[in-house]
């Protein structure tokens, strides 16, 4: 009888980290860049969610092993994606993005894929409007919101503010926001015309624009809330999530509780959520 043999099945280490393949790369200034890679058939997340990235560290000096380097990162694809998209800080002497920064197609990633996070419909009660507000890279959960079909079935209106230091840096937010009205999913699922709820409000603070200013400045003085044409938020219509620097966090916490909004989490559904977008 001729028995074929079965090839052998190397056994993976406990501790081998899950790797993905890159698939492309956009950079979009020497400090911003984007990426998507393979996603594992295994992995489900809510879309808002983080999970840890990263690459192998350098050999130590003595042992000569290398240990993974990796760093929290919003997922900024949604969950329905077949491929898994992040949105990237350059930081120069950065121990992960000084490497991450110059990955190409091709490159693998490591990937620990153990989603989590409160900026997730999930923590939030039911509402009317719903409010993104992200400075710099803290756009990255709302890249993955607003592809998500349930933000545009679950609400009326969604506003988006970003807030960055240049021009140049608002150009991922801009792009994905554009690109939502050819979104074919999203066109099939909530129909023609869905992106007509979405009201976007880009500022810049160092360079240059059209709307120049902090978020938080804007709508203090009521600036913000006049160029929207909307009313100022009350805590029964609108739901609103946070995702920037501690600064900004923790201003604009204190101006939503002024509007009687009230912090929620997973656990405990309420009106507004926050996360940061790094640790300072
Ligand atoms: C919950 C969570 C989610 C995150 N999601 C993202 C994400 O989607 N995209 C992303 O680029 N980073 C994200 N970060 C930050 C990320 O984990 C790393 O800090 C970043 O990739 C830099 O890594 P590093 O090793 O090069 O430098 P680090 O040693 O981690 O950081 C060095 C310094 O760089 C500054 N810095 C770090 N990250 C940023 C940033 N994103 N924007 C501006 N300044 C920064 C800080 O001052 C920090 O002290 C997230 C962090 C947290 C806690």
């Amino acid at each position: 009888m001729n028995v074929q043999a079965t090839p052998a099945v190397k056994a993976q280490p406990k501790t081998q980290p899950n790797t993905q393949t890159i698939t492309g790369v956009t950079h979009y200034t020497d400090r911003l860049f984007s990426f998507r890679c393979t996603r594992p058939a295994s992995l489900r997340f809510r879309s808002g969610e983080f999970v840890m990235i990263g690459l192998m560290g350098d050999p130590d000096p003595v042992t000569g092993r290398q240990k993974p380097l990796l760093r929290a990162y919003s997922i900024a694809s949604p969950s329905w994606d077949e491929e898994l998209e992040f949105y990237s800080i350059k930081v120069p002497d950065g121990p992960l993005t000084s490497k991450l920064q110059h990955i190409k197609e091709g490159d693998e990633i490591i990937l620990r894929p153990k989603p989590v996070g409160t900026l997730v419909h999930d923590a939030l009660l039911p509402g009317k409007r719903l409010w993104f507000f992200a400075t710099g890279t803290g756009f990255a959960p709302f890249a993955s919101l607003l592809r998500e079909p349930q933000t545009f079935e679950d609400y009326d209106e969604i506003i988006i503010t970003h807030t960055c230091r240049t021009v140049g840096e608002l150009t991922y937010g801009r792009d994905l926001i554009e690109g939502l009205k050819s979104n074919e999913l999203l066109n099939e699922v909530i129909g023609e015309g869905f992106w007509k709820k979405i009201k976007y409000y880009p500022t810049t603070t160092r360079e240059e624009s059209p709307k120049m200013g902090r978020i938080t400045d804007l709508m203090r003085s009521g600036e913000a809330f006049a160029d929207l044409g909307v009313e100022p938020l009350c805590a029964q219509n609108d739901r609103a999530m946070i995702c920037g620097n501690l600064a900004f966090n923790l201003e604009l916490k204190d101006m939503l509780e002024d509007f009687g909004l009230v912090e929620g989490a997973n656990s405990d559904p309420q009106t507004y959520v926050v996360e940061k977008a790094f640790l300072d």
